[in-house]
């Protein structure tokens, strides 16, 4: 049996990457960066007048002169004006700055009549003032973006003031979620007092959306050979990833492990020491792709799909790993059993600034009503069986 470390470890080496693309940048939000982004130009690319007001000569300034003929009126957009020794030029934010010229001075300070502006008195103004130089921020050619980088808004802009129209990004993998057990029965249809919900297949998608993996659709299969190796098959044929439930633990009818082999999925392993999420078994199939079969119960699934799944996919899609997150538990928690304990959190930070784990009890791996308002997860080391309040663990954010 692996450890949880040993088999995050095992799904990296096993997974080979996804292909890259190219998207609008309309299209990138989210998505992996598989190439790097350099500056056009130099950044702001002119001086860049940063106030709506008046462009003079500090000198003229300086030598005491307080009242400017105004010479001319230059906007954003418009070409560098010329300014003439003694005079100003009225100049709007975003304008660059007229040639001959070295300072702003706000609107907000000067008054305007017959021609000229006056600036008020006692006002005291510097070289360069309201000036973003050119270059400041950084010079053409620099990197601004490293391949691995999830694209966040910010992002965005920077990518369009690279003067890219679109961008190439690792492809979003083709996932199938597959839900097994003859028990289930979806939301919708007329259901018996011996039947179950199907609630993994609809939580494990909407998982999946929510950290940008859209090519999801869903199968549920029952507990029969026949059917589970012809659409099992289909789905290999099909998709990327595959994302089973159910159907993995010593069962009688837990022909999952069993139905994978017989269709060329080679197992790399099969049970973690950890709880929930014990009986997780993991392949990789004859076209490379990556097979996750989780335990059934809805919060081992859960556990299992943000602990394994995600991170898998993010790796493939070259994303740079984030820093890992920590937290403080809030109280004591005993586990007993030798096992790594996933246990469902909820977040609150104290005036310190300390992020603290309030552990929320599940009534058994079956109990996913306990999940809501949680915000993750916190991971108990598998050597320890108790640990104090003020413990610093690993925390996994849903
Ligand atoms: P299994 O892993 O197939 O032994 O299932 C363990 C438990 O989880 C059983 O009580 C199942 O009824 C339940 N379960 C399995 N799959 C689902 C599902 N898709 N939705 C809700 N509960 C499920
Ligand atoms: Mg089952």
């Amino acid at each position: 049996m692996l450890t949880t470390v040993e088999a995050t470890h095992a799904i990296k080496q096993a997974m080979s990457p996804f292909d890259s693309e190219i998207v609008p940048l309309g299209s990138a939000m989210g998505r992996v960066l598989r190439q790097p982004v350099n500056a056009e130009r130099d950044q702001p690319p002119f001086d860049r007048v940063m106030m709506d007001g008046i462009a003079l000569r500090f000198a003229d300034f300086d030598g005491g002169q307080r009242k400017f003929a105004i010479q001319s009126r230059q906007h954003a957009g418009d070409t560098a004006h010329t300014l003439e020794a003694g005079k100003c030029i009225e100049i709007m934010t975003g304008a660059c700055l007229p040639e001959g010229a070295d300072c702003i001075v706000p609107v907000e300070r000067i008054t305007v009549s017959d021609g000229a502006a006056e600036i008020e008195a006692g006002y005291n103004a510097d070289l360069r003032q309201h000036v973003h130089g050119r270059g400041s921020d950084h010079t053409g050619g620099t990197q601004l973006l490293r391949p691995g980088t999830r694209i966040a808004p910010a992002d965005i802009a920077i990518i369009a003031s690279a003067g890219l129209p679109e961008i190439e990004v690792s492809r979003l993998p083709t996932v199938r979620v597959i839900s097994t057990g003859n028990e289930l029965i979806a939301p919708g249809k007329p259901i018996e007092a011996h039947q179950i919900r199907e609630s993994n297949g609809p939580a494990v998608i909407a998982m999946l959306n929510q950290h940008g993996y859209d090519d999801c659709q869903h199968d549920h299969l029952a507990d029969d050979v026949v059917i589970l190796e012809n659409r099992i098959a289909q789905h290999l044929d099909e998709a990327d990833v595959l994302v089973l439930s159910g159907g993995v633990s010593m069962g009688k009818a837990d022909f999952v492990p069993q139905v994978l082999k017989k269709l060329g999925v080679e197992v790399k392993f099969h049970k973690i020491s950890q709880r929930p999420g014990k009986p997780m078994w993991f392949g990789i199939g004859p076209r490379k792709q990556a097979v996750f079969a989780l335990p059934g119960n809805p919060v081992s699934t859960l556990v299992c799909c943000r602990h394994y799944v995600i991170p898998a996919l993010a790796n493939a899609s070259g994303a740079s790993p984030g820093n890992p997150e920590f937290a403080a538990l809030a109280q004591d928690v005993a586990f007993r059993p030798k096992l790594s304990c996933f246990l469902p959190t909820r977040l609150v930070s104290n005036a310190a600034g300390t992020l603290l784990a309030l552990p929320v009890h599940t009534n058994t791996s079956g109990d996913f009503a306990s999940l809501t308002g949680t915000d993750g997860y916190v991971e108990l080391a598998l050597e320890d069986t108790f640990f104090e309040t003020g413990t610093t663990v690993p925390l996994h954010r849903w």
